[in-house]
């Protein structure tokens, strides 16, 4: 019930065997910071920034614009971290600015970075707003859709050149800024040691990674029955992507749906997700979950989740644990 949601607001999030476990805010415009700190998030863990870029006006935020708004964000979060993800357009979301695509695929078109390392100049004028408003806050960085690690090599390089244009000219940012990806195509996700070698941190993108891992559409109804995130394909991915990020000593959080739906969190923390973010009003139903579970009887149960034949199997297993919760 909700009263007993209220009561566990300000407990910290750890598990009944001690593991504290991370909860971030998913946000979408500046005011949504609210929500998130009465609903107790450590963080923001993914600012969409895109939602600035999708205002009814016919034109750009411009730098200065773009600065408020982070800076705000970096602001009212009082130093926790904030990370705000760069412009993820041209895929599910169109501007009004931008012309009608007519890509054959535009979810394998232009879309994240890709659209960024195209339009070098919308890019820029982001990174210097976002590197500005660092000097407020804790502002980290999280680059969408990245599929080659040469992205990444190419993001870095307008970072640096940026920074060296703000010292040029006196203006204050954090220079430690760090710089964290998305996984959320399956390449990616295979092949993220490499990515990790480059980033400060990974933010696993579930929406994403579900929908080019079972290739479909997450926003075709024809097809949304098969869009299950307990595939064993998607664990199995997820398990990976998490054990290469641990071993490597990097942080990795999660930011897709899954993160937030309480049926799910069992499965993450067997996995050994310890960072989650989702939208503000999930965050207390998570926390709920975290705060019954036993990490312990989790890893018992890795093994025949991971080797599961099908969803249901999974499904079945999940019950099962639930059930035996201690
Ligand atoms: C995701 O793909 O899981 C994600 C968090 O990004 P978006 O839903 O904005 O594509
Ligand atoms: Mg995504």
């Amino acid at each position: 019930s909700q009263r007993a949601l209220q009561d566990i607001r300000d407990a910290r999030p750890i598990t009944r065997d001690g593991t504290e476990i991370e909860l971030f805010a998913n946000i979408e415009l500046p005011g949504d910071t609210e929500q998130a700190l009465a609903n107790g998030a450590n963080g923001v863990g993914l600012f969409r920034s895109e939602f600035l870029f999708l205002r009814d006006e016919d034109d750009l935020p411009t730098e200065d614009e773009q600065f408020e708004a982070y800076k705000q964000v970096a602001e009212a979060m009082h130093g926790q971290p904030v990370i705000i993800r760069t412009i993820d357009l041209g895929k599910d979301k169109i501007p009004k600015w931008q012309e009608e695509s007519d890509a054959p695929n535009p979810a394998l078109g232009l879309t994240g970075i890709r659209l960024c390392m195209a339009e070098t100049q919308l890019f820029r004028t982001q990174l210097r707003a976002l590197l500005r408003a660092s000097a407020y806050g804790k502002i980290k960085l999280l680059v969408p859709m990245l599929t080659h690690v040469n992205e990444v090599r190419q993001t870095r390089r307008h970072l640096e050149e940026i920074k060296d244009q703000l010292r040029g000219e006196g203006i204050a940012f954090d220079d430690g800024i760090e710089l964290g990806g998305m996984i959320e195509v399956p390449a990616a996700a295979l092949a993220v040691a490499s990515f990790l070698k480059q980033l400060d941190f990974i933010s696993i993108g579930t929406n994403d990674l579900i929908q080019y891992t079972l290739a479909v559409d997450r926003n075709d109804d024809s097809v949304s029955y098969l869009y299950d995130p307990l595939h064993p394909a998607v664990a199995q991915l997820l398990h990976h992507v998490i054990r290469t990020a641990d071993a490597l000593g990097k942080p990795v959080s999660m930011c897709g749906e899954m993160a937030g739906d309480p049926q799910l969190t069992l499965l993450l923390l067997a996995l050994g997700l310890r960072r989650f973010s989702m939208l503000p009003a999930q965050l207390l139903k998570v926390k709920r979950r975290i705060l019954d579970a036993d990490l312990t009887q989790l890893r018992g149960a890795l093994s025949g989740l991971l080797a599961a034949e099908d969803a249901d199997a999974v499904r079945a297993l999940l019950a099962e644990i639930a059930v035996l919760k201690p």
